[in-house]
């Protein structure tokens, strides 16, 4: 909160500047990269979709899509709308596409894959193992949505070869949401450098907006950064890198377990099987017979707690509750498990 009340100085200030340089590599030790592109987009973690679909796919291009959830639904969209010939990988809501899946989807070749790494509409967390072999070999671009899985599930995105990636703000880095942390690899710079033609929104177009991030290229006016969400990313990185990045992830694992462990005795049961869970968010199914917005409506209401209810084939079927950065801990836990006994009983 002290962060976003610092007094805002102009966009093209020198010293804002040292806070871009500051913010961009607190981002690439969180995101575990060494990508040079690595910034935070001035939109929210659906603004880091677009500018991922406008810069690195181009019309006509083959892209295969992990659909297992909201996310990935929103994304075959948003590459459908780009020009993308979209190849879906369907998979059922609430499990993991098995990756030899996607591998073979690719088989007839591809410009670029993408998943959603950590799927907050289902609790369900995407291995990605073997993809960015299967997309190198074909000259392929690997593209990841960790909006929720960033500084909550253990994700080494250099270590993954992911080429660009996109997250938000407001999930597990515990911030007020209104920034996309962005990266992107050489081989997605390349891609983007060879482009025949331009990517067709003039605001995400990253070589413009590098022209403005990017300190040695001189700090071109492109937009104006929203200074003050620029102030409390930085110091919500820096958090993070107090905490320490493992420390987080063990966390949010450690807290997924018990709230896990304590719904188990009211009778929930997790929807994501063992191996298949996203740590910062659980999913489980709501019992026969309960008239699930009832209870969520008198949580919020009389307790003053807020969980989720599920989406698409999900709604009405199960219960999202965020176990993301602050509310990953014992004390909000318990006052869940509280509430909830009462009010099943
Ligand atoms: C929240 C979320 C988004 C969208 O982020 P907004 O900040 O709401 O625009 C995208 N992908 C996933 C997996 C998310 O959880």
């Amino acid at each position: 909160i002290w962060a976003l009340a610092l007094p805002t100085v102009c966009h093209l200030d020198p010293v804002f500047g040292e806070v871009m340089d500051e913010t961009a590599e607190l981002l690439r030790r969180t995101f575990r990269t060494a990508n040079r592109a690595t910034l935070p987009v001035s939109a929210t973690g659906s603004g880091g979709m677009d500018a991922l679909v406008v810069n690195f796919v181009a019309p006509g291009d083959r892209v295969v899509v992990g659909v297992n959830g909201l996310f990935g639904e929103r994304m075959a969209d948003a590459m459908e709308r780009a020009g993308a010939h979209v190849v879906r990988v369907d998979g059922e809501w609430g499990r993991a596409i098995p990756p030899e899946r996607l591998i073979d989807a690719a088989a007839d070749g591809l410009d670029a894959m993408f998943v959603v790494h950590g799927e907050t509409s289902t609790g369900v967390c995407q291995p990605l193992d073997g993809l960015a072999e299967a997309c190198r070999e074909r000259d392929a671009l690997l593209l990841v949505d960790c909006v929720t899985s960033l500084a909550g599930q253990p994700l080494d995105l250099d270590a993954a070869g992911v080429d660009a990636a996109f997250s938000g703000t407001q999930k597990c880095l515990n911030c007020p949401p209104g920034l996309a942390p962005f990266t992107a690899g050489e081989r997605a710079i390349a891609k983007l450098r060879a482009r025949e033609d331009r990517p067709r929104s003039w605001y995400f177009d990253l070589s413009l907006v590098l022209g403005y991030w990017d300190g040695e290229s001189g700090r071109a006016y492109h937009h104006t950064a929203p200074i003050n969400m620029v102030y409390a990313l930085r110091e919500a990185l820096r958090i993070v890198q107090e905490e320490g990045l493992e420390a987080r992830w063990e966390r949010h694992a450690r807290a997924h377990e018990a709230l896990r462990a304590a719904l188990a005795e009211l009778g929930l049961e997790r929807l994501a099987p063992d191996g298949e869970q996203l740590h910062p968010l659980l999913a489980v199914r709501v019992p026969e017979g309960v008239d699930e917005a009832a209870v969520r409506r008198r949580l919020l209401l009389e307790h003053h707690i807020e969980i989720s209810g599920g989406l698409g084939p999900l709604a009405g079927r199960i219960w999202r509750i965020g176990v993301m950065g602050i509310g990953a801990a014992e004390e909000p836990q318990r006052r869940l498990v509280e509430a909830l006994g009462t009010l099943l009983e």
